[in-house]
């Protein structure tokens, strides 16, 4: 069965990780700009971070006939210097125009604090004046539901964003109907120790019919698995999902966000 990862940080995974993730059926992946492992400390380093993520990364996934996309930022994580971030989000446009490039993410919020959030109105202003799509990181545990307040707050004030045209990752049950009764789309992430597990993901999913909803492993820097989205679509048919309900959220509901992007091409 065909699915595809829409959201997974490649630059932390070995080319074995692309031939697994194709042997699974996926078709496509799709690349936040996120933390690498490490603290960048110029501008220069998210230069070659966007090159890599923009023009690498897509070769290596089409060895294995993947298709890669990307979404450009300053993640949350490193915002905290503004005068890094005011530089690093100067040098986004002109990657904007790379054909695999879907919009501006994963921005948001990772402790909620004044300097993120100055950084999040920034790049929200920067996808409004591009007409971008949105992609968002909400924080983890106990500062999560705060977090989502704050950014779709932030979200909502500026007249030109529509939140059809913006995905909530990292939902969790306290936060999911906050982002999809207000029109977003939300994400869930399936991580091994945190965040999501395979059951929590379909009982959220069964509960919200499935509407508006994708899943994704992150398969980032820290514990993750690469192929969480093909086990949960084993542990759904197991629940007795149909063929058709599964690939409605795998595959269909990633092409209905991302396919606003004309770029999204499989
Ligand atoms: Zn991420």
């Amino acid at each position: 069965m065909k699915y595809i990862e829409p959201h997974g940080h490649m630059v932390s995974r070995t080319t074995d990780d692309y031939e697994r993730m194709a042997l699974a059926g996926c078709v496509a992946i799709c690349e936040p700009a996120f933390w690498a492992g490490f603290d960048r400390n110029s501008a220069q380093g998210f230069y070659d971070y966007f090159r890599q993520i923009t023009e690498y990364e897509p070769k290596r996934a089409a060895r294995f006939g993947l298709k890669h996309f990307s979404w450009l930022c300053i993640n949350p994580k490193e915002a905290e210097d503004v005068q890094l971030a005011d530089d690093v989000i100067a040098l986004i446009p002109e990657f904007l125009n790379k054909p695999n490039v879907l919009g501006i993410g994963e921005i948001g919020l990772n402790k909620n604090s004044r300097n993120e959030l100055l950084i999040l109105e920034k790049h929200i202003q920067l996808a409004a004046d591009h007409d971008q799509l949105v992609l968002v990181h909400t924080p983890h545990l106990e500062d999560k539901r705060k977090g989502t307040r704050l950014i779709l707050d932030a979200l909502k004030n500026h007249a030109k964003i529509n939140p059809e045209r913006v995905i909530i990752d990292h939902v969790e049950e306290h936060t999911i109907d906050l982002v999809l009764d207000q029109g977003f789309w939300a994400g869930m992430t399936l991580y091994p120790e945190s965040k999501c597990s395979p059951h929590r993901a379909i009982d959220m999913l069964e509960q919200r019919q499935a509407e508006h909803i994708w899943m994704n492993s992150a398969c980032d820097w820290g514990v993750s698995d690469p192929l969480a989205v093909p086990k949960t679509m084993l542990e759904m048919r197991k629940r007795g999902w149909s063929q058709e309900s599964i690939q409605r959220v795998v595959f269909e509901n990633p092409i209905a966000f991302m396919g606003q992007c004309e770029k999204f091409v499989l």
